[in-house]
Parts: structure tokens; sequence; C-alpha cells
């Protein structure tokens, strides 16, 4: 009985696999205030041109360099996991398989991009990159990546979590990069949001303003983002391959793909290698699992919308919240963008995924159901595709059908134990679709054109 499915370095993907050569339907692009699309060019003030042109490309395979290869031998090929232990527990027929990416250093899938990312700014000559992080998943990677390729890293952390997770802050800095509370007096975004509320907590889009006006200032200055964009979700993709390749080893294939789905790259990363299988006629189903607290792709609308909460980025056609949606103070898992990658809200509008919500209570009880199972502690945000996957193997004991199920298990929980601390305490409750504040903030969706 196989448990651990191992790949060996060399077997480890040579090419990201790009979605856009296998969608029907060319994505929709990326729009200026003026309503016309954003040309290449204006994103080179804060990209490297290699990341433009991915963001742009419709080659169906794009190499991956050999030193970016080098740093992700640290900890890839991932280990895929059968959950025997997971399904006995739930007395269930199918088969259970996990990806695990809480082994990178980091402890998540983020810095599968940030090394890419570090190293193609590395080799553009940029010296430095800013960021933004909100609970410092993203700050740590890419606080990480900085340091394997010799960049100053500048991570502008949302005050709120700046003062309530100190040691992914302390990871950040061990990896050597300069962390600030956000809002800053630093950046003139900052400062005039200092100005207006001098006790701003600080949110994602206003730390998302302070890096992007700094990186737009200074020419030897770049911004890296670590989730949304196409080349982000690109450099996700190794995720998929690998477990692609490490299902065929044990002669299996699954019927159902599970990931939680924030700004998209998670899923992406680990759906979109499956996708290429069903362009070419298998019947996999894909299935992104958001927070019923922030539904952005079952509850929100398909339009343009900016993806800060300023205005400051082109506008992206997406599943939104509107740009300015706060998701409620007792939504405790992560997953709290307002909007959805422009490839997964187009695959999701036409049909091609699927899309589910779960409630906050639902997603603890599952991952204290896999630590108890399977040994591991999921990051909260992981607990979000292991309550979806838990519910198929329940309706799969039901009805005794031998479904395969794969999940991303995109990350570990031993920075959020204050979460899991709330929901052992009784603190944390179900906090259904914000029906309220939705559409108050829908109304402030900008007009196009
Ligand atoms: C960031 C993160 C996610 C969500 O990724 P998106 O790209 O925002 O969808 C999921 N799990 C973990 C552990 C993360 O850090």
């Amino acid at each position: 009985m196989q448990t651990k499915i191992l790949l060996p370095e060399s077997e480890m993907p040579t090419h990201w696999y790009n979605i856009m050569a296998d969608m029907p339907n060319k994505p929709a692009p990326y729009l200026g205030p003026d309503g016309n699309p954003v040309p290449p060019e204006a994103m080179l003030g804060i990209f490297p041109e290699a990341l433009v042109m991915q963001e742009m490309s419709a080659e169906r395979w794009i190499p991956i360099p050999e030193p970016v290869r080098e740093v992700l031998r640290l900890w890839r090929p991932s280990p895929l996991y059968r959950a025997h232990r997971l399904e006995a527990a739930l007395k269930t027929p199918a088969k259970i398989y996990y990806k695990n990416e809480a082994v990178s250093p980091a402890g998540s899938h983020k810095p599968n991009t940030a090394v890419a990312q570090a190293f193609y700014n590395k080799q553009a000559g940029i010296k430095r990159l800013t960021t933004e992080t909100g609970a410092g998943q993203w700050g740590c990677s890419l606080a990480l990546a900085g340091q394997m390729f010799g960049l100053e890293v500048r991570v502008y952390m949302v005050k709120v979590s700046y003062e309530q997770k100190p040691y992914r802050r302390s990871l950040m800095q061990t990896w050597g990069a300069e962390v600030f509370a956000s809002p800053t007096d630093m950046t003139e975004a900052g400062r005039q949001i200092l100005k207006l509320h001098p006790d701003s907590q600080g949110s994602l889009g206003i730390a998302i303003s302070e890096a992007v006006e700094e990186a737009a200032g200074r020419k030897d200055t770049n911004y890296a983002l670590g989730s949304v964009l196409n080349h982000v979700l690109l450099h996700q993709t190794i995720i998929g391959e690998e477990a692609r390749k490490q299902l065929n080893l044990v002669d299996d294939y699954p019927d159902m793909v599970f990931a939680s789905c924030g700004g998209g790259s998670n899923f992406g990363g680990i759906a979109f290698p499956f996708f290429a299988d069903k362009a070419a006629g298998s019947n996999v189903r894909l299935v992104a699992v958001e927070p019923s607290s922030c539904p952005t792709l079952t509850k929100g609308v398909y339009t343009y919308d900016f993806g800060d909460a300023v205005g400051h980025t082109p506008l992206m056609k997406m599943y939104t919240l509107g740009h300015d949606f706060m998701p409620p103070g007792i939504h405790a898992g992560g997953l709290r963008y307002h909007g959805d990658s422009a490839l997964v809200s187009q695959l999701y509008n036409e049909g091609l995924i699927e899309a589910m919500s779960v409630p906050q209570l639902e997603t603890f009880e599952a991952g204290v159901l896999f630590a108890r199972t399977e040994g591991i502690l999921p990051a909260p945000e992981s607990n979000h595709a292991i309550a979806a996957v838990v519910r198929e193997a329940k309706a799969c004991a039901a009805s005794g059908e031998p479904k395969t199920l794969l999940f991303n298990l995109s990350g570990h929980g031993h920075f959020d134990m204050t979460s899991y601390d709330r929901y052992f305490s009784g603190e944390l409750e179900n906090f259904d679709y914000p029906e309220e504040a939705i559409k108050e903030s829908l109304q402030h969706l900008p007009k196009v054109g």
C-alpha cells in the first residue's frame, strides 16, 4: 500500500504549461482608464520584459530557466500522497490523493512563482523588489527568493497582520527582507491614508498601492505580485504537471481536482495541466473552492474591475465582489481577495471549470480531521479544499462510487495557530455571503469606455 508517490529530481518538469494555448477563446485584454487595451510597454515600468512577455504569450510550453530549476530542487518535486488514513476515517470507497506544497521552505506553493520572478528581475538588472503581503505567506516567499538571487526585498505588510503575526515578519527578516507596517509615511499613498485615518489598520489594497508607487518611482526597483496575473498562474503549473506524472506512476487519474481559490494561482497551479487533457477530451472536473464569506466566483459578477482597492491597476475582466469589498472581520481563513484571476474567471464563465463555496466552521472541522488522520496541520486556506474533498468523499460513501479525488495541500498552518485557537475556543462563526456589503461594493464598479 503506497503512501508517498515520489518523482526523482531528474523528472522535475522542464517547462511550464500555458493554458492560453488551449482556451477556446482568448482572454479579455487588460484595459486602461480610457477603456483601451493596455499596451505591454505600459507594464515595463514595474515588471521585467520576460514576465510581460509571459503575461501575453500564447505558447503552450514555456521553458523553466535552469537557475530557477536549481532553486526549486531544494524542495521539488514535491510528494504526492495517497490519504489512506483520511479515506478510512470517512469510510469512503473514493481514492483521495493530495499534492503536498507545504514542504517548500516558506511553507506554501507561493515560492514556485517567487523564485521565477526574482530570477527574471535579477536577469534584467533590477536590484530591489517591492511587494505587499497580508497574512505573510507571499512576503515570506519573495523574501526567500530575493535571498536566493541576491535581490533586496521590501515588504509592505498590512498593519493588522504585522501586529498579529510577528513570526511571519521574523521569517521575512531572517531571509533578509525589510518589512514595514502599511500604511507607512514613506509613500504618497500611505501618507494620504494616514492623513485621513491616522489609526488605519491597513488593507491589501493600500499595501499594493504603496509597493507599486515605490517601484514605479525607482529605476533599480520592480514590483512582484503573488497571485492573479497570468504569469503567476503559469509558474504554478509545475504542481499539476508533477501530480499528473505521479498519478501516472500508480496508474491512476483523477475524476475531480480540487483547490482553494483566492486570486487563483493555487487552483491554476494544480488544475490547469489537467485542463490540457480536458481540451483533448478527458472528463476530469476541475473545482475551485472559496470561502462563503468571500464568494467571488459563486456570488460575484463577471465584469471589468480594478485589481486593487484604490484603483491604480489596469481594469481586468473577472468575477468580482467590487474592488472596495471588505470580507467580514470574523473570517479567519485567508482567500480574501475581492476578485479572481482573469484566466480562472473566463474558464468559469464559459462553464469549463466549476466553483463552490464552503462555510468557515466546516473548513476548520475538515482541517482538524486531516491533521488527526494524515498528521499534517493544514493552512486555513488549504482547509477549504479539504472540506470540499470530504464532502465529495462522503457522497461517494453514500452512493458507493469509487471516484478518484485529487487536491492541492497548498500550505501548512504552523503560523496560523491563532486562527486554530479561535476555532477551538468557539470564537469562530459561520458568516455567510454578506449580501448587503457586496451590493454596496458593486455600486462602485468602474464605468468602462
Ligand atoms: C495564498 C495561498 C492560497 C491561495 O492562493 P491564490 O493564488 O490566492 O488563490 C492558498 N493556500 C495558501 C497556503 C496560500 O498561502
